[in-house]
């Protein structure tokens, strides 16, 4: 979802940079928000005030991704919301093995986004309250399109202070995370911190919202639509924790084709094809008596027969590819597909093809069986 609605704008220390459509929404409820105050904001001034947030934002990201890469990491791409960034790695290579420093890694660069934008309002602070009195940093509204300055400020330390909210995957609770892997395995440490997330962010909502009652305070909308944000973050992160649960735990036994046509070295390319539109198998294994010998695609076996004529798929079959075991996990098998731009491995017992898996298999039977897991949990929770 972070994903689609954002645009991407261009690349830092090979990072690619996207901002999110959340900034769009922004800009049109400072908008409002400021008109429905007196004051004499202008369009301008508006843009100039989401270009300060955004520029916390950016800095604030920039603090994560320094720090990543002085631990030797490196992020694929980072998303800009007005409430921080979230930074995507590759799912499929998160798998690096866990050793006694992750956590103490994990912690040093979750605290250096906040870190960033608490160091810049302190100084900038203090640098106007002793030269620039006339900035009134202490004045209502903290934040406002007519106050850029003393909006940077405040800016800064609200993005700082909500980002340290213990609640996963806002750098708090990443902090939270990495403390209790220490003693838990990570997807313990991740499920517990969400656990958490789930639970503040509720109580935020409904706080907010009792407090929103007659007699209450009428800011503490903001507390409502923070607490909302946190709940659709906490979501995000338990499903994309399901479909790392299931990368690891999944077996290929579990998910390969084991209903599959196969070819033989001596088929002509035209027996192939024939055999090969019968099939919505897109690869097929190559096989001479028991022994596997080759791979070859409907895409090859075609494009020899425009470019050469009739042969044997003998001369055609790629001879290169890399049988796996029944036991190999999910994430293994995604890792060999995607590192050697592989579409088929061949799953063999004793020297004998049992089954196939392909990439497109892969992701359908990975979708198929997150969501059942997801319905048996839901069934034991009721
Ligand atoms: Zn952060």
């Amino acid at each position: 979802m972070a994903r689609n609605w954002s645009i991407p704008i261009g690349r830092l220390f090979g990072v690619e940079i996207r901002v999110h459509l959340t900034f769009v929404f922004l800009l049109a409820f400072v908008w409002m928000a400021e008109s429905a105050m007196k004051g004499n904001s202008t369009p301008g001034r508006v843009l100039a005030l989401v270009g300060v947030i955004f520029g916390c934002v950016v800095l604030h990201e920039l603090g994560h991704a320094l720090a990543a890469r002085r631990e030797g990491m490196q992020a694929k791409a980072i998303v800009l919301l007005p409430i921080g960034g979230i930074t995507l790695v590759d799912e499929t290579q998160a798998q690096a093995a866990p050793d006694a420093a992750t956590w103490k890694r994990d912690i040093k660069i979750a605290l250096a986004g906040p870190l960033v934008n608490i160091a810049i309002a302190v100084v900038l602070g203090t640098v106007l309250l002793a030269r620039f009195p006339e900035a009134h940093l202490w004045t209502k509204p903290f934040i406002h399109s007519n106050h850029l300055l003393r909006s940077l400020v405040w800016s800064n330390l609200y993005l700082g202070l909500f980002n340290l909210l213990p609640a996963y995957p806002m750098d708090g609770g990443r902090v939270l995370r990495a403390l209790f892997s220490r003693r838990m395995d990570g997807a313990q440490a991740t499920s517990r911190a969400i656990s958490i997330a789930h639970a503040l962010a509720t109580l935020m909502v409904v706080v907010g919202m009792l407090l929103l009652l007659p007699g209450g305070h009428p800011d503490s909308y903001w507390l409502v639509i923070l607490g909302c944000f946190l709940l659709i973050g906490a979501q995000v992160e338990e499903r994309s924790a399901i479909f790392r649960k299931v990368l690891e735990t999944v077996h290929l036994e579990d998910v390969m084709l084991t209903d599959f046509k196969t070819l033989s070295p001596a088929d002509t390319l035209e027996d192939a094809l024939e055999k090969a539109v019968h099939t919505l198998q897109d690869d097929f294994p190559v096989v001479r008596g028991t022994d596997m010998v080759g791979i070859i695609s409907k895409a090859n076996i075609l494009q020899a027969l425009r470019m050469e004529g009739n042969g044997y798929v003998q001369s055609v079959m790629n001879r290169f590819f890399e049988a796996s075991a029944r036991t190999d996990s999910l994430a293994a098998a995604f890792r060999k597909l995607n590192s050697r731009k592989l579409s088929i491995i061949p799953v063999v017992e004793d020297q004998h093809l049992v089954g196939i898996v392909t990439l497109q298999n892969l992701m359908h039977s990975m979708a198929l069986l997150a969501e059942s897991r997801k319905l048996r949990r839901e069934a034991l929770d009721s």
